[in-house]
């Protein structure tokens, strides 16, 4: 992070602005409203600096300032555009103590004026670091439009109840819980819809429950699909839990982008697993989900993919049935799916293939799945999973399946990633071409005349389906199929 993101309480604090137009005018507006008393010097105001006189806190002076201004000032803002006006109101403000922004001249900058989504007393702040502010704006209009316009009255109605709260809900999970029911749940829904009195209705229910002590310690556990890889693969849903959760298990698939998404106060525990290295045996992680749910925690089980494609979840699940523990699963687009489209390669299609299925090369507890080659047929893609720590392995039980070994093969590593490298070849070349470019994986085989689409629609000229720039490959040197 190059800057530190803070809300400074300015009210009835001094702050300068010096400038004439709309960059002046803007500085001042947001001052105001945060409550400030602004001393604007304009020398010749520009229109919008006229619509702001007569606030009762802004004091105008018709002259440049001077730096007898600048004592007790807490925050000065330059914005004449004018290079010798703006070093000397730097240096004044300076030596005053006052953090200081000149407009566009970093250098001269305390402090950053970030983009602001206003739902008062919910404040958005949104920075690039100065790196691109159009990004910032970019993003401040997605969130305008994703904030409900009330969702600030909304916080004022929660924090009337915050003391009621406190004194009723002494454990800080319950507590925390019943504030995200309250917020995040029909009571602040109905409030949203305009109906405060079935929200506060609601609230007392609650509140009534909590003091009675039978509620709020039911836990939960949420199974979810983080996707392959690439963070903005997230469902909504997805997303919504991992910033519910009070502690996750997290395995080896999971990406520092898709965790850095997880509430960022919750637990963290890391059951990952390696082919043939299990850190913690799944029964061990199926009880620890059971237990930390059974303690009324709420319990975020991420998995890489999807959940029930080679996710052993139907294992999982069945634990919590057992132990009653409620449960939600949430599906994640599973590596099929994310790499076919990252790698240019439709899984299926009219002239290629009819069907595809997914395959895992390893099977229970890792040992080899000879019986997948019997599956590559000319009209259908496989896509194998777990593959490549025996891809040396499939020429062998191809070739004894009668596999034509021309059939074209591409291996995924670390799809939909930033680092994603495609490799393709066919049955006969692909194992040394793997071995050649080094690939760690995660990675998956695709095979079937699919693989060929990837040269045919040009897929290095616009690597990855969102255009994604540095996805690396390797080209390919089959023969494509007639
Ligand atoms: N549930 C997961 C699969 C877990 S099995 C899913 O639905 O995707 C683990 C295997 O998934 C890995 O060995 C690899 O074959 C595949 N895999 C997972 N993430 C991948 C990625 N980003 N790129 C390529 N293969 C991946």
């Amino acid at each position: 992070m190059d800057y530190l993101p803070v809300f400074l309480d300015i009210r009835n604090k001094k702050v300068i602005i010096e400038g004439d137009g709309t960059l002046a005018a803007r500085r001042a507006e947001r001052a105001l409203s945060a409550g400030a008393e602004v001393i604007l010097f304009a020398p010749h105001p520009g229109d919008e600096v006229n619509e702001l006189m007569g606030h009762a806190r802004l004091s105008h002076f018709a002259r440049q300032p001077e730096e007898g201004d600048f004592e007790g000032c807490i925050l000065a803002y330059g914005a004449t555009e004018n290079p010798v006006r703006d070093e000397r109101l730097q240096a004044w403000a300076k030596s005053a103590g006052a953090l200081c922004n000149i407009a566009d001249a970093p250098d001269l900058c305390d402090f950053i004026a970030p983009s602001i989504v206003d739902r008062t007393p919910i404040t958005v702040a949104i920075s690039t670091s100065g790196a691109a502010p159009v990004i910032a704006r970019i993003l401040r209009a997605r969130l305008e439009a994703m904030l409900p316009a009330s969702i600030g009255k909304l916080a004022e109605f929660a924090s009337s109840y915050r003391e009621r709260i406190a004194e009723t809900i002494k454990s800080g999970t319950a507590r925390r819980r019943f504030w995200e029911n309250m917020i995040d749940g029909p009571a602040g829904d109905s409030f949203l819809f305009g109906n405060e009195a079935r929200a506060r209705e609601m609230i007392e229910e609650g509140l009534d429950c909590a003091a009675r002590d039978d509620c709020l310690t039911q836990g939960e556990v949420y199974l979810v699909g983080a996707g392959p890889g690439d963070p903005d693969l997230l469902s909504f849903r997805a997303l919504r839990l991992m910033q519910l959760c009070d502690v996750v298990l997290y395995d080896r698939l999971i990406g520092d982008g898709i965790m850095s998404l997880v509430r960022r106060d919750a637990e963290r525990i890391f059951v990952g697993k390696q082919a043939r290295k299990h850190t913690m045996p799944q029964e061990d992680i199926q009880n620890l989900m059971a237990k930390l749910a059974l303690q009324g925690k709420r319990v975020l089980r991420l998995k890489g993919g999807d959940p029930f494609i080679f996710g052993r979840g139907g294992e999982e699940i069945e634990t919590l049935a057992q132990h009653n523990i409620p449960f939600q699963v949430v599906p994640g687009v599973t590596a099929a799916a994310g790499c076919g489209a990252y790698a240019g390669i439709p899984l299926t299609h009219r002239d290629h293939a009819q069907s595809c299925v997914f395959v895992t090369a390893h099977g229970r507890d890792g040992a080899r799945n000879e019986e997948w080659p019997k599956l590559v047929r000319s009209d259908q893609t496989v896509v194998v999973y777990m593959g490549l720590s025996s891809i040396h392995e499939w020429g062998d039980a191809l070739s004894a399946a009668n596999v034509d070994p021309q059939t074209p093969v591409a291996v995924v590593d670390n799809g939909t990633r930033s680092n994603q490298r495609v490799v393709t070849g066919t049955i006969g070349t692909i194992a040394d071409k793997v071995h050649k470019a080094g690939l760690k994986g995660p990675s998956i085989g695709i095979l079937g005349s699919v693989v060929s689409l990837r040269d045919k629609l040009n897929w290095y000229k616009h690597e990855g389906p969102s255009f994604q720039m540095g996805i690396g490959s390797v080209q390919a040197d089959y023969e494509p199929s007639e």
